[in-house]
């Protein structure tokens, strides 16, 4: 079985950052590896997917 690569934007709510990832989509949860923004923002985050 295969876990689809699918490009990740993350927005901070708080500072309005934004980071694009690569990730993997593993059983519906989206694995980014992405711990925290700049701002030091760990939790409120707005998370656009899109196919790669
Ligand atoms: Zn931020």
């Amino acid at each position: 079985m295969s876990t689809p690569r699918i490009k990740v934007i993350i927005r901070c709510n708080r500072c309005g950052e934004k980071f694009t990832l690569r990730g993997r989509k593993d059983r519906g949860r989206v694995d980014t590896g992405f711990k925290q923004c700049l701002c030091s923002n760990d939790a409120d985050f707005e998370i656009e997917e899109e196919p790669t």
